[in-house]
């Protein structure tokens, strides 16, 4: 018996190594009976049914901290699993994301995350006092999106440990340092 707590699921940049199409990213976190609660992860290709599993395990995670860093083109499709208590923070663009109040978390990608936070400055719009910030952040979110990346980091810091960063070039440290 498995009982599923979350399923999310995200269409990626990310080709099927079978047929090229486009592979989905779905997550899950599952309690096994009798076992363990685990998480799944799945690249999965509606197009030829390529499917790649990742299982691992949930319990007695540690706070952490996650760090990557953002140099080109291709690592802008880096997947986040932000987890609900993981606050997500771009120190180069002075962007901070909290958990927000939902009880579970979200998956996404760096080029998301920029799209996301460019969204609320422009909803929040400049501050009076400080134009030129608001402006050359601005700018400079653009050019990333548009593929001209100039290297920054993206760190989610986890209370409970599970927000991961699917890449290999994400650094783990605990959270107090
Ligand atoms: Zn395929």
């Amino acid at each position: 018996m498995i009982h599923l707590n979350e399923l999310m699921e995200v269409k990626t940049q990310n080709p099927c190594p079978v047929c090229g199409e486009h592979l989905y990213y779905i997550f899950y976190e599952a309690k096994i009976a009798y076992e363990e609660e685990i998480s799944i992860e799945t690249y999965f290709c509606k197009n030829c049914l390529y499917k790649s599993n990742k299982l691992s395990s949930q319990v007695g995670k540690e706070p952490k901290k996650i760090t990557v860093l953002i140099e080109n083109r291709e690592d802008l499709r880096i997947i986040i699993y932000r987890s609900a208590n993981g606050k997500l923070l771009i120190p180069e663009f002075g962007a901070e994301i909290s958990p927000g109040l939902e009880s579970y978390g979200e998956i996404t990608t760096v080029e998301a995350v920029l799209e996301k936070f460019l969204e609320k400055i422009d909803f929040i719009g400049k501050d009076e006092e400080n134009p030129e910030i608001f402006f050359e952040v601005r700018e400079k979110i653009l050019k990333n999106l548009k593929g001209e990346v100039s290297p920054f980091s993206v760190i989610i810091e986890d209370p409970s440990g599970k927000s991961r960063i699917n890449s290999s070039k994400a650094v783990e440290s605990s959270l107090e340092n």
